[in-house]
Formats: C-alpha cells, sequence, structure tokens
C-alpha cells in the first residue's frame, strides 16, 4: 500500500515515510492510494479493539517495515477501555475518553509514538505538534519516556483549560512546551512553516505529530469499525456516528473506516460556533475563518487542516452532514444531560447532543452513536458551575496536579520558533 499527496505532486510513499515526513513534500497531506475494502465477515475472529485495530490497519501497512509489529503496536496503544453506553431510544455514547489523558487524542498520539519508536533513526528526533488542547498532552504523554524523539508542543496563550496547560507543561525534559502569543490557527501556521524551511527541517530531523500526520489519523478508524461492527452484529444495522469536530481528524477517520466498507451510515460532523465547515457544506466554497474562542476550545478551528483530504474524493460527502453550534446551545445541553439522563459531559459531546437533539427529520430515527471526545472533569470550570456539583477527578488524572510545570512564552513567529528549537 502506497500513501499520495492530496495535491499529486509528490512521490508515493509507504506507511512509515508518510509517517516520517507527517507532511508530502508539495505541501499536501499524505491520503491512502486506494482503501482496501472489508467485508464484515473479514473480523469474524477478531475479538477486541486490538486485534481488529490489527486486521483493518495491516491493509495499510503492507509492505511497510512496520507490518510484523502491527500487532504489538495495537496492542501497546489500545490499552484502556473504550465503552459504547446506551443512553436513550436510539442514542448510544462512545466513550473516548478514558486513555491516560482522558481526551480521545490518546489514541492517535499512542499509536504514532509506537510507530517513531520502532522506526530507526541515527539522529534523535524532533516531534512539533500544535495542540488547541488536548493533541499536545496526549502527545507529551505517549512520548514521556521515549528514547528516540523529544517533543515541542506549540499551544495558544490563554485558549487552554488550567487543566489542559496543566496538562501540556509537565512531562518532563524530552518534552518542551512553547506558549504562542496569538491563537490556534498561528501555532499551525507555525509548525507548517517550519516543516517548508529544509533547512531546519534537516537540522532537527523534524516530524509532526499533528492531526495530519497518517500514524493519527489510521488508528481512530479502529473504534468506529469496532463499534460498526458490534452494532452490526448485534442490531443488523449499520452505525450512525455523531462527531464533535475542529479539525476533522477524527471526522475524517470515520469517512476513511466507512469507505473502506464497514457498516457505517450516516455520518453528522457537530462543529462550534467556528462555521467555516458548515459553510462549506451549505454553499460548497470553503472560505477559512479566524477562529473564535468557544467553550468548546478544541474544536476552535478557523480552517480545519484535514479539509484537503475531505475534498479529494466526492464519496465522503455522501451521507455526511454538518451543523454548527452555539455555547448557549452547548451550556443548555450539558444542563439537560445531566438533569435528564445524570451524564456529565464535556462541552465538546455536549456539542455533538445538540446535533442528534437537531438532526434533520429524514434521518432523526435512525439509531446515532455520539462520540464522547473528553473527559468533563477537563473542562470543569465550564461544566461546574453549569450543573451545580463538584466533578470527580478520573483515575487517570490523580496525580497530574503533582507534577512540576514549564513552558517558554514565544511570538507568532518563525524566527521565534527556530530560535527556541
Ligand atoms: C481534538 C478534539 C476534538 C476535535 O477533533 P478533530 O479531530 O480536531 O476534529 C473534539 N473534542 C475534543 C475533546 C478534542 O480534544
Amino acid at each position: 500500500m502506497k500513501f499520495i499527496s492530496t495535491r499529486n505532486q509528490a512521490e508515493p510513499v509507504t506507511a512509515s515515510q508518510a509517517i516520517l515526513a507527517g507532511i508530502a513534500p508539495d505541501g499536501g497531506l499524505y491520503v491512502p492510494q486506494s482503501f482496501p475494502q472489508f467485508t464484515i465477515d473479514d473480523f469474524s475472529g477478531e475479538q477486541n479493539l486490538s486485534a481488529i485495530a490489527a486486521k483493518l490497519l495491516g491493509k495499510f501497512f503492507v509492505d511497510d517495515q512496520l507490518a510484523e509489529e502491527l500487532p504489538q503496536i495495537c496492542q501497546n496503544a489500545f490499552d484502556f477501555p473504550v465503552p459504547v453506553k446506551k443512553l436513550d431510544d436510539g442514542l448510544s455514547v462512545l466513550e473516548l475518553f478514558h486513555g491516560p489523558t482522558a481526551a480521545f487524542k490518546d489514541f492517535g498520539a499512542r499509536f504514532l509514538a509506537q510507530c517513531f519508536d520502532r522506526i530507526a533513526t541515527e539522529k534523535k528526533r524532533t516531534i512539533l505538534v500544535a495542540t488547541s488542547g488536548d493533541t499536545g498532552g496526549a502527545v507529551g504523554c505517549a512520548f514521556e519516556h521515549s528514547s528516540s524523539a523529544k517533543v515541542v508542543i506549540l499551544y495558544p496563550k490563554g485558549r487552554v483549560s488550567p487543566l489542559q496547560q496543566q496538562q501540556l507543561t509537565c512531562w518532563g525534559d524530552n518534552v518542551t512546551a512553547l506558549q504562542v502569543d496569538g491563537d490556534f490557527d498561528d501555532c499551525q501556521r507555525l509548525v507548517k512553516a517550519v516543516f517548508v524551511d529544509e533547512s531546519l527541517q534537516e537540522k532537527h530531523n523534524l516530524a509532526s505529530a499533528n492531526s495530519i500526520n497518517i500514524a493519527r489519523l489510521l488508528p481512530q478508524m479502529s473504534y468506529y469499525a469496532d463499534t460498526a461492527l458490534r452494532h452490526f452484529k448485534a442490531s443488523g444495522q449499520v452505525a450512525n456516528f455523531i462527531i464533535p469536530t475542529g479539525n476533522m481528524g477524527n471526522g475524517m477517520a470515520c469517512l476513511w473506516a466507512r469507505a473502506c466498507g464497514l457498516p457505517i451510515g450516516e455520518i453528522v460532523f457537530a462543529s462550534n460556533a467556528n462555521h467555516a465547515l458548515f459553510d462549506y457544506f451549505a454553499a460548497g466554497i470553503m472560505k477559512s475563518q479566524p477562529s473564535i474562542t468557544t467553550l468548546a476550545n478544541a474544536m476552535d478551528v478557523g480552517n480545519p487542516s484535514n479539509f484537503e483530504r475531505f475534498v479529494m474524493d466526492q464519496a465522503f460527502a455522501k451521507n455526511t452532514s454538518c451543523q454548527t453550534i452555539s455555547d448557549q446551545q452547548i451550556k443548555q445541553s450539558i444542563i439537560s444531560v445531566f438533569n435528564q439522563y445524570e451524564q456529565i459531559w464535556c462541552p465538546h459531546t455536549a456539542c455533538g447532543f445538540v446535533a442528534w437533539q437537531n438532526l434533520p427529520e429524514e434521518i432523526s430515527s435512525l439509531h446515532w452513536h455520539l462520540v464522547a471526545t473528553a473527559d468533563a472533569y477537563k473542562f470543569k470550570e465550564i461544566v461546574e458551575p453549569l450543573i451545580g456539583e463538584v466533578i470527580s477527578t478520573p483515575a487517570s488524572l490523580l496525580n497530574l496536579q503533582d507534577r512540576s510545570s514549564s513552558f517558554t512564552s514565544i511570538k507568532p513567529q518563525l524566527s521565534a520558533l527556530a530560535e527556541v528549537l
């Protein structure tokens, strides 16, 4: 299996090469040359998430140097529970926040770290990652004890929650946190700028851990496959997903899983007040916008980086839709979900719940899986006042506050970043 660039001006490469490169030399994003086709029976022997992941992802690693180690990579990366809970008639919740940093980013970050540790290199690698909140923490945590790489995290000043800030800045010597005087799009722009600068790239042996990296995207297909297969086995029906969306990494993974023939029907992207993607679905034109600060800050993206992958194939848009949700709606849904179901949700998951309530009539009677992306505790400053209760600390985060924390502040300029690298 080879990966090609969305801009078609780069040589096809293997999975490992695409993982190392992050972004393609022509500035595009790597996508699989074709989608392997699976039937439900192909997975009849696979019982758990990591076995399903190894089978599914195996086709993307055919002839790659990591092919043989893939089952072990999946086993090490996906070593935490992924419960699906029935909430109401027609609504189940796929909880992706039981990993070590309590957000779904753990899936991609842990898989990526497992891959990097197995791809040999002469010089120590520098992994760069721009984060709107949860990615940086997951990547820092996943690489904490890595001998193969150091990690540099860029995050926007004043736009992450106190707990996210702690999670970005507490991982010790080989993980550096940079607080950028700008927004997430500035962080992302800086990372892209470093990657097109050949001398910097060479000097630091750079690699990217952003959701543009296929080692982030591919593993996220696994929980969609697992959930859809289970649902099909139990009900004979395809699974329909509502996905809280920012950079579209999680959403693209679901589209890729559907493109591989897994039993997935409708896909709904739930955006917050950042409505570039919503506008695209409404008018067919993508106009990137300055990002707006919202309660669901991990989705404060004005220019979704995976959009290039979405428009590669017209089939992706079929049975796919998008909604934009206001902060007011997010607040109301956190309160109503708590009162009605005694569930405490993060603002991103709450955004998805509003999308479920507002589904158009043609598809509202289907059975839906709402993707829950983070533990509410990570956003307790927002959620606790709304529900009037203290949220208990998830076990995974208990020791976090005791760690010492440090960061460096930089201006949103390439020269400033080059200086600290
Ligand atoms: C990253 C993140 C999202 C958005 O995911 P994308 O892949 O960027 O679309 C949603 N919720 C939470 C909690 C996140 O951390």
